[in-house]
């Protein structure tokens, strides 16, 4: 709320919402919509863009105001120049960086960051107008030059976290990471905090990449395991968190320089009914909504500028310790989609982006 004091316009999170277009089974009459984007081409309230929730003239009609505002007609390499490269090209130069999707399932979470199915390939020329946030940060890193007399090594890894489990994507057995690593330990890792090191998962395979082709690969290689492998199975990927880590280590002489880029697919935000579900679902549900609402709470915190921030109180806030607030650059991009059945989802998914401003 407008009272509560800000910490300074740099160091807090960029909020965008970003509407699907409609399918062909979702395109009614246009009086059937409740949504309108408005995009001004100047800030107004300092923001690019507000969203109005209902329909015109009805009373329940609500209006959002966030950093940017994207309409279904806005292209996947929009969404990159205006949100993603700027993290992108602070990561280049050591600083962190976090890009959040969030939203109901089945909104474009995925399809914006661009890791749905196996990445695009060969043809990038053809793919390139579809393709998502992940191809195109790698592209951004991999023909970033270092300064002269610079190494740069780029590391990855690629986790999912589903009900407070971390789990190795590029180790589904047990066959990478720590020597006592087990079937069981990969599919459970757990964070560490080192006074050198400071927070790390242990056990977490990271594989150095020397070129997009070869993240390309891991990439895909993860989301085959997650299809594949016993121990990730038991879960869709709407289910879970999925979480990208990309580090750009530089040495040159003694300096050593690293920025971490983080690029985080989150579990559907949805509410499931408790009295349609039961069981693994109900508790898939819980735990869901318990760490999407430690996200929301350590970003708020971060956003007011409390000194408090509950990052233990959930594995996704751990893992994002040293990722977000501080001299870190996040956004996140919340989801929303075009139908009228949409409605109480998007007014909820637009209630937490509100926040986390
Ligand atoms: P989520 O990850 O939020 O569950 P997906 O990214 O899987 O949602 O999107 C659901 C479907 O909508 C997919 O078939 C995806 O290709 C399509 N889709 C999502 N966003 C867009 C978009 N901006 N343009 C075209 N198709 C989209
Ligand atoms: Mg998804």
């Amino acid at each position: 709320s407008m009272n509560r004091s800000r910490v300074d316009a740099a160091s807090r999170v960029k909020v965008s919402v970003r509407v699907r277009p409609p399918f062909s089974d979702e395109i009614q009459a246009a009086d059937n919509f409740y949504l309108t984007v408005n995009v001004p081409e100047a800030k107004i309230e300092g923001k690019f863009g507000n969203v109005i929730l209902g329909r015109p003239n009805s009373d329940k009609q609500r209006s959002f105001v966030f950093d940017h505002t994207f309409s279904p007609a806005t292209s996947q390499a929009e969404i990159y120049s205006v949100i993603a490269e700027p993290i992108v090209s602070d990561v280049l130069r050591g600083v962190n960086g976090t890009i959040f999707a969030y939203g109901q399932t089945g909104t474009g979470k995925t399809y914006t960051m661009g890791i749905l199915e196996a990445i695009a390939s060969d043809d990038r020329s053809d793919a390139s107008s579809k393709q998502g946030l992940v191809p195109r940060a790698l592209t951004q890193i991999f023909e970033h030059e270092p300064e002269a007399g610079f190494a740069m090594e780029v590391t990855m890894s690629f986790i999912q976290i589903y009900c407070e489990t971390i789990q190795d994507l590029l180790a589904p057995d047990g066959d990478g990471g720590a020597a006592d690593a087990s079937s069981v330990a990969s599919s459970n890792l757990q964070i560490r905090e080192d006074p050198r090191k400071g927070f790390y998962v242990q056990g977490l395979s990271e594989y150095k990449i020397g070129t997009y082709k070869e993240a390309e690969s891991l990439i895909n290689l993860g989301l085959e395991n997650r299809a594949m492998a016993p121990t990730l199975m038991n879960t869709t990927s709407s289910r879970s968190h999925t979480v990208l880590t990309v580090k750009v280590a530089y040495s040159g002489g003694t300096r050593t320089r690293t920025g971490k880029l983080l690029l985080v697919d989150l579990a559907g935000s949805e509410r499931i009914r408790r009295t349609t579900s039961s069981g693994v679902r109900l508790s898939e549900a819980r735990s869901i909504n318990a760490s999407l609402s430690a996200l929301g709470n350590v970003i708020t915190a971060l956003a007011v500028g409390n000194k408090h921030v509950p990052f233990r109180d959930s594995k996704l806030t751990r893992l994002l310790q040293d990722s977000i607030g501080g001299t870190s650059s996040t956004a996140l991009i919340a989801t929303v989609g075009p139908a009228p059945v949409n409605e109480a989802e998007s007014l909820s998914t637009m209630t937490f982006a509100e926040r986390c401003m």
